[in-house]
């Protein structure tokens, strides 16, 4: 039997750097005369384990603006998804130090939002709207954005009169689903561009699950239960392959493989640690 595991599995670049800020700071602080407490928009990734670590090491997560609000003094991490301006701005005006470890990529969604929106364009959010990476890029819109998820979404999005549209996506969706979402829009006439800003490290996950997933007798997709790329993943593999489990971590492994089982596919949403997916990876290694 063969054991595969996806290369693109795991970490991507922007949540390991969001991490590793974390981290650096926690040893800046330890340096430091005055050590200052430091917090983190949100959970600093969609794992149990690492926000555990990092709560054991002192970090302490907002979970709302009212949370920020109560904040004195300290340093606040932005997480990789990115926040809205408004929030950016109430962390300026409280006087406390923030450490943006906005992932590059979504920056960039920021940015193109931002201008777009004051050029008066009416920006449409490919994604999901309740995702705090949505909740970011809608706050660097100048006038209210629209967020489509669904073709019904799509469909139902009513042009205004000689207004262009500026089209993005939330770095994690779908691919094809937002082609397809796309061409919707297309065909009800409306004016204006479409910038796939689609992060390559999804599109490439998502490819290599499928391809993996499409010769496996049973694949395994690491992640965390709120991860919405784990679960995306999750989807994909399911089509591909119909014994597709998803887990947390190895405790929640339970598998069973008969002897005409070949191939073991492995791969692993963008906030999955290392260790776990090599302690999966080892485990179905050795015991079967
Ligand atoms: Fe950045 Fe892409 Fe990772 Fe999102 S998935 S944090 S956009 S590298």
């Amino acid at each position: 039997m063969e054991v595969k595991l996806a290369k693109s599995a795991g970490f991507c670049f922007g949540v390991k750097r969001a991490v590793e800020t974390v981290y650096e700071q926690i040893e800046e602080q330890k340096a430091a005369d005055k050590k200052l407490p430091i917090y983190t928009y949100g959970p600093i990734i969609h794992n149990e384990q690492v926000v555990k670590d990092l709560e054991d090491k002192g970090v302490r997560v907002l979970e709302s603006r009212e949370d920020l609000e109560a904040v004195r003094e300290g340093i606040v991490v932005i997480r990789s998804h990115g926040i809205g301006k408004e929030i950016c701005e109430l962390i300026g005006k409280k006087g406390l130090i923030c450490v943006d470890a906005t992932c590059p990529f979504v920056k960039r969604i920021h940015n193109i939002v931002e201008k777009e929106s004051v050029r008066g364009r009416q920006i449409v959010i490919i994604g999901n709207p309740g995702h705090p990476e949505v909740e970011g890029i809608k706050g660097w819109c100048s006038s209210p954005a629209v967020v489509v998820e669904s073709e019904k979404d799509a469909e139902n999005l009513v042009p205004e009169k000689d207004r262009e549209i500026c089209v993005v996506s939330q770095t994690t969706f779908n691919y094809n689903k937002f082609q397809d979402l796309v061409e919707i829009l297309k065909k009800s006439g409306y004016n204006g561009s479409v910038v796939n800003t689609i992060c390559n490290a999804t599109e490439e996950r998502q490819t290599e699950a499928k391809e993996i997933a499409s010769q496996a007798d049973v694949m395994i997709v690491i992640g965390g239960a709120h991860s919405s790329n784990t679960r995306k993943l999750y989807e994909i593999c399911s089509r591909e392959c119909a014994q597709t489990c998803f887990i947390q971590s190895l405790a929640d492994l339970n598998l069973e493989l008969s002897e005409s089982v070949r191939l073991v596919g492995i791969t692993a949403g963008a906030s999955t640690p290392n260790n776990i997916i090599e302690e999966v990876q080892s485990y179905v290694r050795n015991e079967f």
